[in-house]
């Protein structure tokens, strides 16, 4: 995977910059995901805190996660694309929208979590690990 990976919303008002490998990959079926982005689930990378270098004047929505923590949905306030979060929880991991990718092809999703929301019309890869909730190693 060549280093930085970089990625972009659909008005490019905010771009990023990620410096290290992410530490994991996965789709993520929670409802909040599905509303924020208006689809079935987010494609999702983790990457190391301070690897993930943000540009631009984005915003951010708190909602509440399951934990009873806070995940702060990042976005671009011009155009409303769904770019990265930061839970109250964690000063470790961050999940970036792997679909704001520059180059989303090099996104290798390793399992599907919050499988319990998931809509009946939502399409999975039944080779992928499927947890209920969150993973409890992320
Ligand atoms: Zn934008
Ligand atoms: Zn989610």
């Amino acid at each position: 995977m060549k280093l930085p990976i970089t990625g972009r919303c659909l008005c490019g008002a905010v771009s990023y910059e990620i410096s290290a490998k992410p530490i994991g990959a996965g789709n993520c079926h929670c409802r909040t995901c599905q509303k924020s982005g208006g689809t079935a689930y987010t494609p999702v990378l983790f990457v190391l805190y301070d690897a993930l270098v943000i540009t631009g004047p984005y915003k951010e929505y708190p909602t509440l996660a399951d934990s009873g923590n806070t995940m702060n949905r990042g976005f671009c306030p011009q155009c409303g694309t769904a770019l990265f979060g930061r839970n109250s929880g964690s000063d470790k991991i961050r999940p970036v929208n792997a679909a704001t990718l520059d180059d989303p092809s090099i996104y290798q999703p390793h399992m599907d979590f919050w499988v319990s929301s998931a809509q009946a019309w939502d399409i999975m890869d039944p080779g992928l690990p499927k947890f209920a909730e969150s993973p409890k190693h992320l």
